[in-house]
């Protein structure tokens, strides 16, 4: 099997209980939970049964032992997790508005995940991994940009595959050397897993349409349009299919995009057919979002079976 690498941020989220409150009100706070994009993604491959592995940085601390734990007692390989004795883990205080959008408060920069560096454990993951995973996210230094494209280099020299979630935060595009970072990893990329208008934000297109054509003509393989609630469409140089999201009450957005596609990348990789790795992403997604907490919302692939076969006839 296949073996997925990611790198980037590990976090503890803590959030405010109940939807509506500020910050500068006395809240109720809820966590700490496992938390980073990257690290969500490899959890749900990982409770595919998939071999995966991230490369990070954790504080010596509790909050750093509360990912850990969570992650090797889901099968991801943390040996290039290192840790830094000298910084906290970082951490994310996160609030919900009544209409649903969310407020966060990072602590990265300074953070133990702030300081991820290539270190030979690092190298040795990258020898024996098949794919990469790129977090737009983990792109946000010079020092990410470098250890991502060295990852890139290796793992694509071997005959490997490359995937890449923006996950932009509109802040990021401003800084040239940012988007020229982004430009260099999608020339890279064989499967491209953009969200709403990060489709055409890093194309010369206005259309989507036009960013689809502009892509598959400069060698991405497949992209995965994700649209929320609305579902998600594949298009690749035979075609297109779409998938609609499954009907759930909304609990927690956070991690929804990651576990659908940690569970899209990881079936591609399978080899199953684009129509069902489609299904069986938005059911990852659906299962995502009805559950408080970013990584408690990962789902082993029976859990995902069986929720496709409650929701049969619902989409
Ligand atoms: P991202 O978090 O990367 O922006 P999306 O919000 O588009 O990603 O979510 C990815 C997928 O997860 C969607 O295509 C859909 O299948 C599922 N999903 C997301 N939000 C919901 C929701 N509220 N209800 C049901 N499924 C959802």
């Amino acid at each position: 099997m296949k073996k997925i690498a990611v790198i980037g941020e590990i976090l503890v989220e803590i959030m405010a209980d109940r939807p509506g409150l500020g910050f500068f009100e006395p809240l109720a706070l809820t966590g700490p939970y496992p938390s980073g994009a990257p690290a969500i993604f490899i959890d749900q491959v990982a409770r595919l049964g998939q071999p995966c592995g991230i490369v990070s940085s954790v504080g010596h601390d509790d909050f750093g032992q509360i990912n850990l734990s969570r992650l090797q007692a889901d099968g991801v390989d943390v040996s290039a997790v290192s840790i830094d004795p000298a910084r906290p883990t970082g951490s994310a205080f996160v609030r919900y508005r009544e209409d649903g959008a969310r407020d966060f408060i990072f602590n990265i920069e300074h953070a133990a995940c702030g300081r991820i560096t290539l270190t030979p454990q690092a190298e040795h993951l990258f020898q024996k991994a098949d794919h990469l995973h790129v977090m737009g996210s983990s792109l946000s230094s010079d020092r990410l940009v470098e250890i991502n494209l060295a990852a890139a280099e290796t793992i694509k020299a071997r005959g490997g595959t490359l995937s890449f979630d923006p996950n932009l935060r509109k802040e990021m595009l401003s800084r040239q050397e940012m988007r020229a970072a982004m430009q260099r990893i999608l020339g890279m990329t064989d499967l491209f897993l953009p969200s709403g208008e990060e489709l055409t934000l890093l194309t010369e297109a206005a259309r989507d349409q036009d960013a689809l054509a502009e892509l598959l003509g400069q060698g991405v393989r497949a992209i995965v349009h994700k649209q929320g609630a609305k579902g998600a469409e594949y298009h690749d140089a035979d075609g297109s299919v779409r998938a609609p999201a499954f009907p759930v009450e909304e609990i927690d957005p956070t991690g929804a995009g990651d576990c659908f596609g940690a569970t899209f990348t990881t079936h591609w990789l399978r080899g199953t057919d684009p129509e069902r790795a489609l299904r069986l992403a938005a059911a990852a997604g659906a299962l995502a979002v009805g559950k408080r907490g970013p990584m408690e919302g990962t789902s082993d692939g029976e859990t995902i079976e069986a929720f496709i076969k409650h929701h049969e006839g619902d989409v």
